[in-house]
């Protein structure tokens, strides 16, 4: 299982520096995307701000990754360190997880409650990945 977590990040340039180690999952403060410090990203369907460029991370030297559920539908979804727009819903699991030894709760908007994303955890290590057709960026709060 290790090994499959390993060669989807080959050919990545990493970086040492404020990497942690959960489980096989690598985590890492990322700012080089698209998205502009100081602006917000926003509920898509209501403009609930939900969190910040600033807390994109990296999972795996990625930021962005793309799942597909047994349902068959295929998510884009970025990894943020926190999402304070979010509320964490349901009893975690780790069944069908796609970060391997992390358990995964859904993430709602708070505001309008539609489905943001998931909320991935293992012991004191925790991330927001959230489906990026879900949300906005937006220059206000
Ligand atoms: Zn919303």
């Amino acid at each position: 299982m290790l090994n499959t977590v390993l060669q989807k990040t080959q050919g990545c340039v990493l970086k040492s520096s404020d990497k942690k180690q959960i489980t096989g999952v690598r985590i890492k403060t990322e700012k080089k995307f698209g998205l502009k410090e100081g602006h917000f990203i926003v509920c898509r369907n209501c403009g609930n701000t939900i969190t910040t460029p600033e807390r994109m991370i990296s999972v795996n030297e990625q930021h962005i990754h793309t799942f597909t559920n047994p349902a068959g539908i295929t998510y884009d979804i970025g990894c943020f360190s926190s999402a304070s727009g979010c509320i964490v819903y349901g009893q975690p699991t780790l069944e069908h997880t796609w970060f391997e030894g992390l358990s995964w709760s859904l993430s709602l908007c708070s505001h309008c409650l539609v489905h943001l994303g998931w909320f991935y955890q293992s012991g004191n290590e925790n991330f927001f990945g959230l489906i990026m057709d879900q949300l906005a960026d937006s220059t206000t709060p």
